[in-house]
């Protein structure tokens, strides 16, 4: 297609237009490259983090190129945050949305006819009824923002994007796609369905967001440790999200009454009430947002200074998008996500259960394994983080590994010892009754099927109950163990624990360490505006520690917490 723009002397242009219409002294890391690029006519996929300012991408090279560029953009409200911040700095562009008022549309019609519009932003759904204005418009490139939405690996497919390759061979006119997810398959899908199998070139770039602190945590009492992170960041604005549209509002008033200003979001709210809390978002300083993945795309604040997932994500692409809300500015933010063997036979299920083909199930148990790989990891996690987008990296120094290195120890005979009682047992049993055969609690279901008996009886003693509950998750994380469905969720052994069932290979696991000091139980002292005087309530506070032997604290019903 097109490609009579010298590349040096659009780069030369760009920067004029970069400092014009968008003041910006500089570009970003890659967006220097995919302008010229975008700007001569080729065809481009570019996978940069979100963040990196992908926009710029295609909104530079529309001003340096005749006719009208077509951008498709998943969300209205995206469409028109950037068809505002374009309006403001004099560049014509407009929208066609069911969000129109007739002025808008009328407004963009008539620019369409003068030929002086350079962006015309359009919704997925109107790309088939839009079909003969395009033909008639002068449209002379096609912009795809959020490209993975023509894949239906992600949780953001839209099938109206399957429209935009048969569009891009009608208009005849080069296509430049933008996304932050980069997985190799997602990549491909996106290749073959927008590009119609043409190699567009590819920029892939930069996917460590060094500003951002990563950290795992075994469940252990999840609602608690998701209000410790919060409130050690008491002011902050941050994300915590929740798996279930429940404990998004279960979480948004414990939040509230922690004395955090929070609330939900969830796909189930009123439209309404969700661009509220979007409005609210942005605007406010210090608000916490309890959500479902549902907030995400529109999110656009920069100094969002921690996201939390309250349960494990999907995929390993899912995280990587969460988390990468956090620090938009570049400053310091950090994140924390939990997980617990509940959590991998949740997602394992709605895997198996749901209707994609069998090799695409196999793909999806794989994108887990990643992640739960990275939860299990015994190193760095940003190293093995971008290891599967395919950077490497050295050690960050900034993540819950690096900070302090884990305690591990030799697993080899633990996770043999679990295996063999899986095995024993038939591969019809779950951890808790796995367990209890282990340590040899001869519960009423062990001794009715006769599992007492068994040389696995037992054997496990000298081990805690709670330490094999971690010795089931990291098998299950290291896909040891799977839940099968046609069970009720047995744990089976995989293929890849063979080896060290035959004593071929070792194993290295984690000790968690988090939970070793137990809280102290706390006592407090409720004082409401009738209190006595504050010495009094010291001495008080004082007999109180003294006979409990533990720390004491007053709470005034202001919900202020003071240890005197
Ligand atoms: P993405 O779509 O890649 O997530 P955006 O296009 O929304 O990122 O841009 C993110 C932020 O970065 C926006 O606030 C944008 O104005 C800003 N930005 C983009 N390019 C530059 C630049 N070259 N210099 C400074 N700020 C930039
Ligand atoms: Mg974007
Ligand atoms: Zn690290």
């Amino acid at each position: 297609m097109d490609g009579t723009v010298d590349p040096a002397a659009a780069t030369d242009a760009a920067r004029d237009l970069l400092a014009s219409v968008y003041g910006f002294a500089d570009f970003r890391p890659g967006q220097a490259e995919i302008v010229a690029a975008v700007a001569a006519g080729q065809e481009v996929l570019a996978i940069l983090p979100t963040g990196a300012g992908k926009s710029l991408c295609f909104q530079l090279p529309a001003l340096m190129r005749p006719g009208v560029t077509l951008v498709v953009s998943p969300l209205i409200a995206l469409m028109r945050d950037q068809v505002r911040a374009l309006q403001a700095a004099g560049v014509v562009a407009g929208a066609l949305t069911s969000a129109n008022t007739d002025a808008e549309t009328d407004a963009v019609h008539a620019a369409l006819a003068d030929g002086t519009l350079r962006l015309l932003y359009l919704a997925p759904e109107r790309l088939v009824s839009a079909r003969t204005l395009l033909a008639r418009a002068n449209v002379t490139a096609i912009a795809v923002d959020e490209a993975h939405c023509v894949s239906q690996w992600g949780h953001d497919f839209r099938p109206d994007y399957l429209q935009i390759g048969a569009l891009r061979k009608s208009l005849g006119v080069p296509l430049a796609a933008f996304t932050a997810t980069a997985d190799a398959e997602t990549r491909d899908e996106i290749v073959a369905r927008l590009f119609d199998g043409a190699q567009p070139r590819v920029f892939l770039h930069g996917f460590d967001r060094p500003n951002i602190h990563l950290a795992f945590a075994a469940k252990d009492r999840p609602r608690a440790q998701i209000l410790d992170f919060a409130a050690a960041r008491r002011g902050q604005s941050g994300i915590v999200y929740c798996g279930t549209r429940a404990k998004t509002e279960g979480l948004a008033r414990a939040m509230a009454e922690a004395g955090h200003p929070a609330c939900a979001y969830h796909g189930g709210m009123e439209a309404e009430a969700r661009r509220a809390v979007e409005t609210r978002f942005a605007v406010e300083d210090g608000l916490i947002v309890c959500a479902t993945v549902a907030f995400g795309m529109g999110v656009d604040k920069p100094d969002i200074r921690w996201v939390a997932h309250a349960d494990l994500p999907k995929s390993i692409e899912s995280y990587y998008q969460e988390i990468g809300r956090a620090g938009r500015d570049g400053a310091p933010a950090e994140t924390l996500t939990l997980f617990g063997a509940d959590d991998i036979r949740l997602r394992r299920s709605q895997i198996d259960e749901g209707l994609a083909p069998p090799e695409r199930k196999d793909a999806d148990h794989g994108r887990l394994n990643a992640l739960l790989g990275l939860a299990e990891a015994l190193a760095c996690r940003r190293v093995q983080l971008l290891a599967y987008f395919g950077e490497t990296a050295e050690p960050c120094g900034n993540c819950d590994l690096c900070d302090t290195p884990p305690l591990t120890f030799d697993g080899t005979e633990s996770v043999r010892m679990a295996l063999s009682a899986v095995l024993r047992t038939g591969e019809w049993f779950g951890a808790g009754h796995l367990i209890d055969v282990l340590t040899g609690k001869a519960t009423p279901k062990v001794r009715e099927r006769g599992h007492d008996a068994l040389p696995t009886f037992g054997v496990g003693k000298a081990t805690p109950p709670r330490d094999w509950q971690d010795v089931f998750r990291q098998m299950m994380g290291r896909d040891l163990l799977r839940p099968d469905p046609e069970r009720h969720g047995a744990l089976r052994m995989t293929d890849a624990a063979r080896p060290l069932l035959r004593g071929e290979a070792t194993i290295e696991l984690r000790r968690e360490t988090a939970r070793a000091a137990p809280r102290p139980a706390v006592k407090a002292l409720v004082a409401d505006e009738d209190a006595p005087l504050l010495s009094a309530l010291k001495a008080q506070r004082r007999a109180l520690a003294e006979a409990a032997r533990v720390p004491a604290y007053v709470i005034f019903t202001d919900r202020t917490l003071v240890e005197m």
